[in-house]
Formats: structure tokens, C-alpha cells, sequence
């Protein structure tokens, strides 16, 4: 913690837990007051994110609902078959029944008169955060006011930050997530589980002391608990594991929610409403400590597909690596690795971002434009990662990670270390993937005591 009170841009403002609570965390009114208890019981949780209410056993998500109803408006201009849905859940969430009644009329309305995709959608996470804030006693402060997009450019970052600084930087305020308002108002959403980016945007903007990430997990774990029985919490970890974790599965909070925390140095809390004991997992900027533990999480992605191009003297030639990337470029195909040698080079796609009209129209233009000795997709890879910040400066973190994968006979078809050396990464058949990620688990983290 910063301490009381911290100086941003030479203006006082007071010190600040922001706090995002995901959809199981709103989806009743039992959750909701025991949100309103975690909230009450740290004065310094002043400023807090909210999604729609989430799935129950009776009812699906709100927000699916939303984009049910629009569906609906669309086709005949009303939604009187499942806005009643939506309508019961905050009925049940809210305090005031009568001023609920009220507010979602109304919000019934404006959706269709509105018939806007963005508008019918959010407000699921308006509603949440207006009946929040009464239950609370907090300030709502609509969300349209905080995030700023602009029509042709999308998120606009300076401009929300600055709105953030004006309007939150002191006092107790609930804020929808998930949308803003471009310059015309209009509302504007991110993608799908978005409020998780409107809270590390509030966190960052008013330089908070925390952020904290409550959902309804125990924390992040440091290896894929379908896979490995034992999978335990990281404890505390960096910003730059969190990265590589999360690229290759570890998916806790949206990726793009971590950028403006990152920019800003706040530290994250990732914790879980329905178990307040736990302190579930810590990232911050970066971490000194005594213990030089190499090794923090064991992850990894099936379903890689990998381009291989063989061309003599390929080293020599200075524009053939631009030529495919153009290729790549052009038909959208995004790759994550780009292993190469002396007249070779892979590049590793996920297999998600290509179809077969795409695969081999990629072949003949790269042909075309580079004549290749030998151009292929191979398929059936996976690539396995060992993470850790320490391993930089731990000898023999890669011959352990070979000996672990050798003991169980998995052939390693590809070595990578990545770049900030925070993991190394092997390629191994698709088919041994989850022996490759026990194995590495049990040779890394099985002797780490529980958190
Ligand atoms: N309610 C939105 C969704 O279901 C956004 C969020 O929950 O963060 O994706």
C-alpha cells in the first residue's frame, strides 16, 4: 500500500482499493450482500466495478438476456418476452422495489426506442451498478461519464483517465463496467467480460493503491487443474508471469485489463467473494525477495499449427522474412512464435486463427513470392511452458525441464526461450501434451507447500 494519502499530479487524493466484482459475484441478492459486507469492511474499497448479474441455476447470465431482448427488439421493436427475465432478477436483487419498478420501465424504454446493439447490452452493468450503489449508499456514477471511445478509433486512454482522475478521485462511487460513451454519447462496450478492463482503467487512472479482481476462484493456479490434481495458488507473482501464464491458458481476467494496470504499476489482487479467508493471488510491478524459486507456474496450448518454410541460404536474403509476414499479414492470420535457423523458419499459429481456404491460399502466395524449397503445415503440436521470473539467473532450470520430459519419453520437437527469459517453452506431440504438463509440474512445483 501507498500509504493514507498519496500526491498524484501534485493534487491530494485520498488512498483507494478499486474493487471489480464479476457476475457470480452480482448474480443474487445473497451475493450481493456479501459484496456489500467485503466493501464495508475496508473503508479504503472506495471505488467499485461491477458486471451484470451472472448465470444462476434458474437464469441465464443478464447480459445474455440483453442481447436476447435485442434480438427481439429488432425483429418486432419491443421485448416484452424477455426483458420480464431481466427484470426479475434486479427485482430480486434490488432494495427499493418500487424505485426498481421505475428504473427498469424506464431502462425498458430508452432500449426500445434506442434498438442500438451497445446500449441493450450494457445495461445489464448499469442496472447492477445503480442498484449497488442504493444498497450501498455509495454515489453511482454512470460509466458513460468515465470511458471515453471515439467512433472510428475505439478507446480512447488519455481521455478516460483524465475523466477518471475528475470524477473519482475522492469519495465512495459504484461504476458499471463493461462500456463507455463515444463523443456523440452513444455507448460504446468492450468485448465480452469487459468490466474487468473497466476496472483496471479506474485503477490505473486514479493511481490506486490496489486493484482488486473478486470473482469466483481461489486465486490463479499454477497449473491447469483438469490436468494436474494438485494444482496449487500462486501466492504472489509479476505482471510479466502473469503475461506468459495468461497467453498460454491461465485466463483469470481479460488480457487487455492488464495494460493500463501495467502503464500505472498498480498492484492486482485476484480474489474470490465466496471465500474471504483466502488472499488468493498477488501480482505486482515486480518482486525482490530472498527466495530464488525458478520455476512459478507449469501452462501450455494445444492445437498449434505450425508453418514450416525451408529455403537455402534464406540467411543471406534480407527481405524473405517480410515477405510471409506480409502474407500473414494480409489474410489475418496472427502467429505467436517464430523459431528459426540458418535456412528455416517456423512460425506457430493457433490453430483458431486459420481455416483450410486460408491455409492454403497462405501457401501458394508465400510460394509466389518467396519460392521456397519446401513450404508445409504441420499439425498435431502442442507447446508446453515452464514460468518463472527468477529463471534467469537459475542454472539448470532447462536441463531439469528436458530430464522431466525424457523420464516420460516425450519427444521435444522444438526448443523456444522467450525473450525476457521468464519461460522456456518446448513443442511436443499433441498427444502427450497433458503427461508433458504433469511431468513438469511434478519435476517443478510438486514439493511447494500450500498458500
Ligand atoms: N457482462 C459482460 C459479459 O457477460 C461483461 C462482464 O461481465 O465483464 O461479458
Amino acid at each position: 500500500m501507498r500509504g493514507i494519502v498519496s500526491m498524484n499530479d501534485m493534487e491530494e487524493t485520498q488512498a483507494c482499493i478499486v474493487c471489480k466484482f464479476g457476475g457470480t459475484s452480482m448474480a443474487d441478492s445473497e451475493s450481493t450482500e456479501r459484496v456489500a459486507e467485503i466493501v464495508k469492511s475496508n473503508p479504503l474499497r472506495r471505488i467499485i466495478v461491477v458486471s451484470a448479474p451472472g448465470k444462476t441455476e434458474n437464469s441465464e447470465k443478464v447480459t445474455d438476456l440483453l442481447i436476447e431482448c435485442h434480438r427481439e427488439i429488432e425483429a418486432c421493436g419491443k421485448c416484452d418476452q424477455t426483458f420480464p427475465l431481466v427484470a426479475a432478477r434486479f427485482l430480486q436483487i434490488a432494495t427499493d422495489t418500487k424505485d426498481a419498478e421505475r428504473e427498469l420501465a424506464k431502462i425498458k424504454s430508452q432500449m426500445e426506442n434506442s434498438g442500438q446493439y451497445d446500449f441493450c447490452v450494457s445495461r445489464g452493468e448499469y442496472l447492477s451498478a445503480y442498484f449497488f450503489a442504493k444498497r450501498l449508499g455509495f454515489a453511482f456514477i454512470d460509466a458513460a461519464e468515465l470511458i471515453r471511445f471515439h467512433r472510428y478509433d475505439g478507446y480512447d486512454s488519455k481521455e478516460s483517465e483524465k475523466l477518471c482522475r475528475a470524477k473519482l478521485k475522492n469519495g465512495y462511487a459504484v461504476v458499471p463496467g463493461f462500456y463507455g460513451a463515444d463523443e456523440t454519447g452513444a455507448i460504446v462496450t468492450f468485448s465480452r467480460g469487459g468490466s474487468d478492463i473497466t476496472g483496471s482503467i479506474v485503477a490505473g487512472a486514479i493511481k490506486a493503491d490496489l486493484y482488486e479482481n473478486w470473482t469466483d476462484v481461489d486465486g490463479i493456479l499454477n497449473a491447469d487443474p483438469r490436468i494436474v490434481e494438485n494444482a496449487r495458488i500462486i501466492p504472489k507473482m509479476t505482471y510479466g508471469e502473469l503475461r506468459e501464464l495468461s497467453y498460454l491458458g491461465a485466463s483469470v481476467l481479460h488480457t487487455d485489463a492488464l495494460v493500463p494496470l501495467i502503464k500505472n504499476r498498480t498492484p492486482l489482487q485476484v480474489r474470490n467473494t465466496f471465500c474471504m479467508s483466502k488472499r488468493g493471488t498477488v501480482i505486482y510491478p515486480c518482486l525482490k525477495e530472498p527466495e530464488k524459486k525458478p520455476v512459478t507456474g507449469i501452462v501450455g496450448k494445444k492445437d498449434i499449427l505450425v508453418l514450416f518454410i525451408h529455403k537455402i541460404g534464406m540467411n543471406q536474403q534480407k527481405s524473405i522474412v517480410r515477405k510471409v509476414l506480409s502474407v500473414l499479414e494480409y489474410y489475418g492470420v496472427s502467429f505467436e512464435h517464430m523459431p528459426s535457423s540458418i535456412d528455416a523458419v517456423n512460425f506457430l499459429i493457433p490453430k483458431s486463427s486459420i481455416n483450410d481456404a486460408i491455409r492454403s491460399a497462405v501457401l501458394s502466395e508465400i510460394k509466389k513470392s518467396i519460392r521456397p524449397d519446401e513450404i508445409k503445415f504441420i499439425d498435431r503440436l502442442s507447446i508446453v511452458s515452464v514460468v518463472g521470473r527468477n529463471m534467469y539467473q537459475c542454472v539448470g532450470v532447462a536441463e531439469k525441464m528436458f530430464a522431466a520430459l525424457a523420464r516420460e519419453k516425450i519427444n521435444i520437437r522444438m526448443i523456444i526461450q522467450g525473450c525476457r527469459e521468464l519461460n522456456i517453452i518446448a513443442g511436443v506431440d499433441e498427444d502427450r501434451y497433458e503427461d508433458a504438463i504433469r511431468a513438469l509440474h511434478r519435476a517443478f512445483l510438486e514439493e511447494e507447500t500450500p498458500s
